[in-house]
């Protein structure tokens, strides 16, 4: 106690007493869901190197705003156990499932000093290891956040929640053959193939400022997961796919939709566009299951984003799709300003739990002085310098399209659940696969298709040829 007459000091408490007190209310139409938390603690220790902007200790502080507020109390939270072989062996048995055994393998073995055998592999595959860094325990890295995802799923198909989140994953770039844009596995991809064992149909909405391009490619020619993402598009900003045109091939024709943008959106243009598009394209696509990346570099004064989105305006895009009542993941993705990621993923939480949090942030929040000056959970994003370049017209446009898109679902697919094909080439490699002939096929498959069938090799071609007619995107590939 101190001696203060101070009226002010008059009541306080003690820092086990404040601990104890939610600084949170229930919504007073609180909707409840069972919501699940899932973290492995090891993944937030990575570091990508001292000037890549992707920085695993954001789950740190997003860890430390959740328990601050006193989220964990009313969650199920999952810690996400990596200690024995046999965790690991069905593990690298569904990354299979997506990623080649050559590249799963080159993750595996390799290590900061890189040796010859890997630096070929950089090399055939060119991959950038400036964006992609090999850096020490990344395969255990890799392994940690793909776990958590699959965490995730697994607490939805047990239907043990209704809300299930790994803000660890989300690394929607990851390619079959190779990592992509800070991604080496696909959680996502890996994370969807599953619950296809359970679920006719998946809706996957992206809403990070890149283009989800590599669960689109896994997805492109099936109907049993729709993908959208919002996000940038124009010029070389990455990864430069994502078109309005791009809307799948094959089976999956019209199982893709883009919605792409220009620098400066703000909360309202976006949320009124995102709304007037998923309402719809949920009601006809009816998923039984949602998976959300919640890329946060969509927010104002993100290191790497062009975008005007506060916390409150990302966050009602998942607050309306959690109003769908359809079982929903919830995964993280991009945010290079780690304070905004934080308190973005963590009102998000909140949100999964439709409780309202407090502005001021916790007293006791370790690293508080990094939320300096305005220590708010809502801080004023939404006037950064870059001009809002979607015009209304521009928007309606792209509205009106993608609506048009909708319509041509005429309802849900009914899918056989035991035989559907599942594709998961890049397009690029698929394209490059196509090109070749006959004898130089096989060889390719040889290499990365061991156990495949000559039968379903030719049936496989016949589809892919089939998507080479549709693919708009072909003449980039020729
Ligand atoms: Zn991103």
């Amino acid at each position: 106690m101190t001696n203060s007459n101070n009226v002010d000091e008059t009541f306080f408490y003690d820092v086990k007493t404040e601990s104890t007190i939610p600084l949170f209310e229930f919504n007073i139409t609180n909707t409840k869901k069972r919501v699940s938390y899932h973290r492995n603690n090891d993944t937030m220790n990575y570091h990508y190197g001292p000037f890549h902007p992707m920085k695993p200790f954001r789950l740190r502080l997003t860890d430390h705003l959740v328990t601050g507020y006193g989220l964990h109390n009313i969650m199920d939270l999952y810690e996400v156990d990596l200690s024995t072989n046999q965790n690991i062996n069905i593990l690298e048995n569904k990354i299979l499932k997506f990623h080649s055994i050559e590249y799963v393998n080159f993750l595996k073995n390799i290590n900061e000093n890189s040796d010859q055998e890997n630096k070929k592999y950089l090399i055939k595959n060119d991959i950038d290891d400036n964006d992609c860094p090999i850096f020490h325990g990344l395969y255990k890295y890799c392994l940690n956040y793909t776990s958590t995802t699959l965490s995730a799923v697994s607490a939805i198909e047990q239907k043990k929640s209704d809300i299930a989140i790994n803000w660890s994953g989300g690394l929607h770039h990851a390619k079959k053959f190779k990592p992509s844009g800070f991604c080496y596995l696909n959680d996502i991809v890996i994370g969807i193939l599953d619950l296809l064992k359970t679920h006719a149909r998946v809706l996957y909405i992206d809403i990070d400022i890149h283009h989800g391009d590599a669960v689109q490619e896994a997805f492109y020619m099936t109907d049993r997961v729709f993908t959208i993402s919002f996000h940038k598009f124009g010029g070389y900003f990455f990864p430069m796919t994502g078109a309005l045109e791009e809307t799948g091939v094959s089976k999956g024709k019209n199982y893709a939709l883009n919605v792409p943008l220009m620098d400066g959106i703000k909360d309202f243009e976006y949320t009124q566009l995102f709304k007037s598009i998923i309402g719809p394209l949920v009601e006809s696509f009816n998923p039984e299951c949602i998976v959300m990346q919640c890329g946060t570099d969509s927010l104002g004064y993100d290191r790497l984003g062009t975008f005007n989105l506060t916390v409150k305006g990302h966050g009602e895009c998942v607050k309306f799709v959690r109003s769908l009542g359809v079982p929903l993941i919830l995964v993280g993705g991009g945010g290079y300003t780690p304070i905004n990621v934080s308190r973005a993923w963590c009102y998000e939480t909140g949100i999964a739990n439709d409780v309202i949090l407090k502005e001021n942030l916790p007293n006791n929040l370790p690293f508080k002085k990094y939320f300096a000056p305005d220590y708010s959970l809502y801080p004023n994003l939404g006037d950064s310098i870059l001009n809002d370049l979607n015009t209304k017209n521009f928007l309606n446009d792209t509205r009106i399209r993608i609506l048009e898109n909708i319509r041509t679902l005429q309802g849900a697919p009914s899918v056989r659940m035991d035989s559907e094909y599942i594709p998961s080439k890049d397009l690029q490699d698929l394209m490059m696969y196509l090109k070749k002939d006959e004898k130089e096929v096989l060889e390719y498959d040889d290499i990365y298709d061991l156990q495949k069938e000559k039968t379903e090799k030719v049936l496989e071609r016949e589809r892919l040829m089939q998507m080479l007619k549709e693919d708009s995107r072909a003449d980039f590939f020729k």
